[in-house]
């Protein structure tokens, strides 16, 4: 498996404030890999870092072979690294379809307008509810269904690389299987993620290895199992869910 992504020592400010010290981590293609942490560790951070919406002030960040550290959001997207934000983001007066061709405006722009439909079927068979709803408003869909399309949307751009942003927040436990299951499955057909997460049980049991982050730093990496049986993760994040799993 070769390497997909790499940070070296990145950090970041708002302000004075330093959000990443010096955070090394990195993803191998064909990997889902685990980034948990309290709140405010600095994990959203650090996929902004990656996606191109904040810059970080020192370190390196290279994405199939390519140093894309303080490049516009535009051109990461365009080498194929997506990130799917958190909160949803999705247009709620558009339907499920406008939403989905939204995150395939790059192809629709070279011309593959005739492609893109045909994707959205492809992609929905992933998402049966969604499928169901192709015309429907957007924000008339369940949380645990916009985040399904959030994560549709951003497959649209035939993605090397999602970055997911706590996509099981907010959602009843019922749901969170469910979008594990998809991350799962989107694994299988090829596509490396790295996955912020809270929810740390439910992460470690779809993701191929962890890192956990406090305050700015990753303190700890390992297999997912490993992590698991860490007796720290357990007293730290796992608490009392993870009689659940
Ligand atoms: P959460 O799970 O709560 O989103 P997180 O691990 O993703 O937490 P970050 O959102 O990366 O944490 O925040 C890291 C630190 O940076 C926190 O101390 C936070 O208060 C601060 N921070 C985040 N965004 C901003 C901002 N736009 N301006 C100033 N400080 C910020």
């Amino acid at each position: 498996m070769g390497l997909l992504l790499q940070l070296r020592s990145v950090s970041a400010y708002y302000g004075h404030l330093q959000a990443l010290k010096a955070v090394s981590l990195h993803v191998n293609e064909g990997e889902v890999v685990a980034l948990l942490g309290a709140n405010g560790a600095g994990k959203t951070t650090t996929l902004n870092a990656i996606s191109g919406l904040i810059r970080p002030r020192r370190g390196e960040i290279v994405f199939d072979g390519v140093e894309i550290h303080g490049r516009p959001v535009e051109e990461i997207v365009g080498k194929g690294l997506v990130q799917v934000p958190e909160g949803r983001q999705i247009f709620s007066d558009l339907s499920v379809r406008e939403n989905m061709v939204v995150g395939a405006y790059r192809r629709y722009r070279r011309g593959e307008g005739r492609e893109v439909a045909g994707d959205i079927e492809k992609r929905v068979e992933l998402f049966p509810a969604l499928g169901e709803r192709l015309n429907q408003a957007a924000g008339t869909l369940s949380g645990g269904e916009q985040q399904m399309l959030a994560i549709a949307r951003g497959l649209m751009s035939r993605p090397k690389m999602l970055l997911l942003d706590e996509p099981s927040l907010g959602l009843a436990p019922g749901l969170v299987s469910e979008v594990m299951r998809v991350i799962g499955e989107l694994r299988d057909r090829g596509t490396t993620i790295l996955l912020v997460e809270q929810n740390a049980p439910a992460s470690l049991r779809v993701a191929d290895r962890g890192y956990v982050m406090e305050t700015g730093r990753t303190v700890l990496e390992g297999t997912s199992e490993e992590l698991l049986r860490d007796r720290e993760v357990r007293r730290a994040y796992l608490g009392k869910d993870f009689e659940e799993i």
